[in-house]
């Protein structure tokens, strides 16, 4: 066992607000300035939507992450030693600012000087770039004024298979918001795409940072990550990404978007981990397998076999304490609520989600209840506004049981809290099978 530190973060998506707070305060702090205007190293996707930027997930198309070979080993989407060279001479698969949106004001003017008139004027937006008036067709968040109608069902990628559920039914519609940030991968490939080796992982606490004095500009690392979350600062002509904002962090502060989120949905702390198995669990045949295969890595803090390791491997005692109060091991290993994004793109994610239980549509119109009393528990997981199928697609490679089973919990959860709140006893009305 070789125990490494880790720091993480996981955000329970039923929480979410769609504010963009997070996102705002995380601008302020690291991207507030020229070159950066397009950049979010927070960002708060609507779902279903095409993402920041657009079509990130299409891996096919934009070539990022680890893909297994026959023979089960990891190469870069991207490419080899020598398709990275070619590439890097040719046209990397590169977001155009089209895709992440262009930034605009708006022409406020036209309205100040618009005459009176039968309709309202409209302001023309600006470009930030350009100074020029825009045509703009898309842009981050614009998702939400589609509220996840089927127009947008049907273009979404990752809705694929399941359109029967939404097809045409505005009633049955449903959205949620899933906030993103660098994933501070166990396995990172935007590391391993760079061919200067600018990029690393800090081995004290797995934090992903850009060395600015070693970055080329090559951007084979916006490439290579699949969650596309590094950014080209086109001023400086270096690549820049999230940094788990390391100088709070070392002085005991949480990062801003922890610490400013409304929903104060976001929990972060170290987990401790087997560095040795990470390639292993990376590999294994079975996409569906893989959020699994990352979790047996995480270690119990709790354990003296890796309190012992975890001292050997020069881990000093009060990051132990550390990682034992954190709720990340609690989350994802303990009570198994807590899933990967997408753990298909093979880069071992270590920001988890706790996926949204959502409203339930079938034992509303039924019951006038709303699932959160045990009687209703098990109808209400199959009566869930947001598809499983959909969820599955993002946490688990496509299976539904594992998020059924955290959706079960969860409910049972809110039942548990109901009946304590209406001073009923919860063990009477739960279901031992809830777990
Ligand atoms: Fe690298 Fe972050 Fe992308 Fe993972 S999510 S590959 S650590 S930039
Ligand atoms: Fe969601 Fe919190 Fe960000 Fe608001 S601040 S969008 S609640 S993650």
């Amino acid at each position: 066992m070789r125990v490494m530190a880790q720091m993480a973060m996981v955000m329970n998506l039923d929480k979410c607000i769609g504010c963009h707070t997070c996102s705002v305060t995380c601008k302020q702090a690291w991207t507030n300035r020229s070159g950066m205007e397009y950049v979010w190293f927070n960002n708060v996707e609507t779902r279903p939507g095409l993402g920041y930027p657009r079509t990130y997930e299409n891996q096919e198309a934009w070539q990022g992450g680890w893909v297994r070979t026959p023979r089960g080993r990891l190469k870069l989407r991207a490419g080899g030693r020598m398709k990275k060279l070619v590439t890097i001479f040719s046209n990397p698969k590169l977001p155009s600012i089209n895709d992440y949106y262009e930034p605009w004001t708006y022409d406020y003017e036209t309205l100040l000087r618009s005459p009176a008139t039968k309709n309202f004027p409209v302001a023309r937006p600006i470009s930030l770039l350009s100074g020029k008036q825009m045509n703009i067709e898309w842009s981050a968040n614009w998702d939400d004024d589609l509220g996840g109608s089927t127009e947008h069902a049907v273009r979404d990628e990752m809705l694929k298979g399941i359109e029967d559920k939404v097809t045409f039914e505005f009633e049955q519609t449903f959205m949620f918001y899933l906030p993103r940030i660098c994933e501070h991968c166990l396995n990172p490939s935007c590391a391993a795409s760079c061919p200067s080796g600018a990029i690393y992982k800090r081995s004290e606490d797995g934090i992903v940072l850009v060395d600015q004095d070693r970055c080329r500009g090559w951007r084979m690392c916006v490439t290579g990550c699949p969650y596309k979350k590094v950014y080209f600062n086109h001023k400086t002509g270096k690549a820049e990404k999230c940094t788990f904002c390391y100088p709070r962090v070392e002085v005991g502060i949480p990062t801003v978007c922890s610490e400013t989120c409304v929903g104060r949905l976001r929990y972060i702390g170290l987990v401790l981990y087997d560095a040795d198995k990470v390639l292993e669990a990376a590999s294994v045949a079975d996409d569906q397998e893989l959020y699994q295969a990352q979790r047996e890595c995480f270690l119990d803090p709790f354990d003296p076999e890796v309190q012992r390791a975890a001292e050997e491997a020069g881990i000093a005692a009060d990051w132990v304490e550390a990682a034992r109060r954190s709720p990340i091991w609690a989350l994802i290993s303990r009570y198994e609520v807590a899933l990967p994004l997408h753990p298909e793109y093979r880069t071992m994610p270590m920001v988890w989600y706790i996926p949204p239980l959502s409203p339930v549509v079938d034992v509303i119109k039924d019951t006038g209840h709303d699932a959160e009393d045990a009687d209703n528990l098990f109808a209400a997981i199959d009566a869930l506004r947001i598809p499983v199928e959909y969820l599955a697609n993002l946490f688990t490679a496509g299976d539904v049981g594992p998020v059924n089973g955290v959706l079960r919990k969860l409910a049972a959860m809110r039942s548990y809290m109901r009946d304590i709140n209406l001073g009923r006893d919860p063990d009477e009305s739960i279901p031992a099978s809830v777990g």
